[in-house]
């Protein structure tokens, strides 16, 4: 925690406190008060706090705690008021009859928790101290860049190592490819319908994160074998489908997302990539030369003359459906070695930055989207499941064994 003028006065008068303050509160050893106690008074030391969970259930997962000297290990779930694990159906949700602590702001109003489960109040210890201030946590450093200070056990091993970095990148990109092709494969044996399927992936791609969930809704809702012949009428019924059939089941996001990646937008180039002589652009797409560099840039150029779409997102409608999907179907051997290059999202961005440092000079990976694809496997597979001092992460632990 930051030390701040003891002329500031304490909270609640330097600023409101947010559920997500209390979860940054809770995660960062930096921050979390060092000697804390249950409402109950009995000391509670935290060992580890859990992983953070982006997903559906408790705020953290698989946590490590001493309540009164015993250990117990289980979810963390975090609220401001302790009412609101009622108020929010906690209490008849199995999915969170594991969590061992309940962390809250404020004091009081009873919640049914699962046995056992310790309470603990952080307002209590923290809201008459003058040096705490909630507007100086930054909490858009959370969790992603709030891992182990720098420089982290991968940043130790790749920073003065570009080839070791690369190769890693490789192999981590080669892997999320076949990882797709193994989805697609057994997409194939489910479904049977080559063409359906890959509609499907695409129009899944074109959701980009926001809307992925809610495109695949769509692709089942409107087939591309009932789509009209027209581009123009494709659009209206897709935009119909949409709005009718899909909404309710799947929503679409439209706040913070970008104009060119509006759900509009997307639909446009939906119809213009499927309407028409649809399976005709598969035929197009699997006389390319995948394997190679100019079988990539060609298919890329096809994509984006066909659909009007910028080079980064046909990129990854190349690196994330097309080519993957010629792995599956063994028209290439295995995942070629350069891809279009693609945008590279904030995940990956981040990822580089702990891996090389923060004066690391991007063109090392932005020209290949396989490189791209594999700071995004090593941010899924190993960062996200890591320990907030990266203790545990299973990729610096391989280096070093086959090093
Ligand atoms: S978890 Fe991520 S940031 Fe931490 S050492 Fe592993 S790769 Fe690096």
């Amino acid at each position: 925690m930051k030390s701040r003028s003891s002329s500031k006065a304490p909270y609640p008068e330097c600023g409101p406190i947010s559920e997500r303050h209390v979860q940054a509160l809770w995660y960062d050893g930096a921050l979390r008060p060092e000697s804390l106690r249950t409402v109950e008074g009995v000391p509670l030391k935290v060992i580890d706090p859990g992983t953070w969970n982006l997903e559906a259930g408790p705020d953290f997962l698989g946590a490590v705690v001493e309540v009164g000297g015993t250990r117990m290990r289980g979810d963390v779930e975090v609220h401001l008021r302790a009412i609101d694990w009622t108020v929010h159906g906690h209490g008849t949700d199995p999915a969170y009859a594991n969590v061992v602590v309940h962390v809250t702001w404020h004091a009081g109003g009873c919640a049914r928790l699962p046995p056992g489960c310790a309470e603990v109040c952080l307002g209590q210890f923290l809201r008459a101290r003058s040096d705490f201030s909630p507007d100086e946590i930054d909490l858009s450093a959370y969790p992603y860049a709030r891992l182990a200070a720098s420089p982290r056990p991968c940043e130790a091993v790749f920073a003065r190592n570009p080839d070791l970095f690369l190769g890693v990148l490789k192999a981590a990109g080669s892997r999320r490819i076949e990882g797709k092709a193994r989805r697609l494969k057994a997409l194939f044996v489910r479904r049977g319908e080559r063409a359906q399927v890959f509609y499907s992936e695409v129009m899944a791609a074109l959701g980009y994160k926001h809307n992925t969930a809610a495109f695949r809704a769509l692709a089942e809702a409107l087939p591309w074998s009932e789509l009209p012949e027209e581009r123009g009428a494709a659009e209206t019924a897709l935009a119909c489908a949409a709005g009718l059939g899909v909404a309710r089941e799947a929503r679409w996001r439209t706040a913070n997302v970008r104009p060119a990646n509006s759900p509009e937008r997307r639909l446009a180039e939906a119809a213009a990539l499927f309407a028409g002589s649809y399976p005709g652009l598969l035929r197009e797409l699997d006389a390319f030369d995948l394997a190679s560099e100019e079988g990539q840039r060609c298919a890329c150029a096809m994509l984006r003359s066909r659909a009007g779409i910028g080079a980064g997102r046909a990129a990854a409608i190349l690196a994330n459906v097309v080519t993957p999907f010629a792995l599956a179907e063994s028209r290439i051997p295995r995942a070629p070695q350069w891809l279009c290059p693609e945008d590279v999202s904030s995940p990956a961005r981040l990822t580089a930055f702990r891996m090389l440092g923060r004066d690391h000079n991007p063109a090392l990976y932005s020209g290949n989207g396989l490189l791209v694809q594999g700071l995004i496997h090593i941010h899924r597979e190993f960062c996200l499941a890591a320990h907030p001092d990266c203790s545990n992460c299973a990729l610096v632990s391989h280096i070093g064994e086959s090093s």
